[in-house]
């Protein structure tokens, strides 16, 4: 079944930067989708479009049935909770602790609110312990994430992202930061979020030897449009 379907997206910036255009594909539930494309290709705009971080100036996103591009505030807020999305840069906030930072995902991430762990279960605090436990976190959940390890941190956002219980994981570059041996760490949780959890994974990548690893269909983007679209395999069979 299909879970993502991305049809005809255009994204102007102003008068004269068309981020994207006319770019289409779909995404099958529980598959693992890498988009790949040089720096400015518009891999971000893309995934900002998805979840409406980043409005569309046209085409249409269907996500789980919903018509994205169509919703109010309300109903966007709740199919966000089902999108979780992670970031180069982890945007944890710094002063709070690894499973305060986990459970800041219940709230939505633009939510101010965050820190007092009394706004939270017993339930929801066992759970963010499972999921930082399953990514080799038990022993830093009280620490503060500013004294992590940027491969930690990273950790950190996709707990943060998991705890949601979303359908979707969106990745934006959440490798360009970290050495290789990070690296793999994270793209192994990546890959195993999406075939023992049956969670879908859209990665924005530059790196092509990454992405024939990890994924099961590769998206190529160049200057705002679609240029490749197909399996790993048929790449490298292809060279
Ligand atoms: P990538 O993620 O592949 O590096 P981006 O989606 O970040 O590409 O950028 C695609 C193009 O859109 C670039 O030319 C970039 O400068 C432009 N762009 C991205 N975000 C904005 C913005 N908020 N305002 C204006 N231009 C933007
Ligand atoms: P980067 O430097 O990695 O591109 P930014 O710090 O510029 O990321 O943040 C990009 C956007 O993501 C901002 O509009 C910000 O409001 C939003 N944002 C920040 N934290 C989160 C989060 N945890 N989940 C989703 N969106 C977030």
């Amino acid at each position: 079944t299909t879970l993502l379907e991305v049809k005809n997206v255009s994204k102007q910036f102003g008068k004269d930067t068309k981020a994207l255009s006319n770019v289409t594909f779909s995404v099958k539930e529980g598959e693992f989708v890498s988009v790949i494309g040089p720096s400015g290709a518009g891999k971000s705009t893309l995934l900002r479009c998805i979840n409406r971080m980043v409005d569309a100036s046209s085409g249409e996103i269907i996500f789980d049935d919903a018509y994205v591009h169509q919703l109010n505030k309300k109903e966007l807020k709740k199919v966000r909770t089902k999108i979780g999305m992670i970031f180069q840069h982890y945007n944890l906030v710094n002063r709070l602790s690894v499973i305060e930072n986990t459970l800041h995902g219940r709230l939505g991430y633009k939510s101010t609110l965050a820190g007092a762990l009394g706004l939270y279960s017993e339930d929801e605090k066992l759970q963010a312990a499972r999921i930082l436990q399953i990514l080799g976190l038990e022993e830093q959940i009280y620490k503060r994430s500013d004294q992590l390890s940027g491969g930690q941190k990273q950790r950190v956002g996709i707990a943060r992202a998991l705890i949601q219980d979303p359908k979707l994981l969106l990745c934006d570059e959440p490798i360009a930061s970290l050495d290789p041996n990070s690296s793999k760490i994270i793209m192994d949780h990546l890959r195993n979020i999406c075939t023992s959890m049956g969670i879908t994974v859209v990665v924005n990548l530059h790196q092509v030897d990454v992405a024939l690893k990890y994924s099961d269909r590769i998206i190529g983007v160049n200057s705002g449009k679609v240029v490749f679209d197909g399996t790993a395999k048929s790449i490298t069979s292809n060279d």
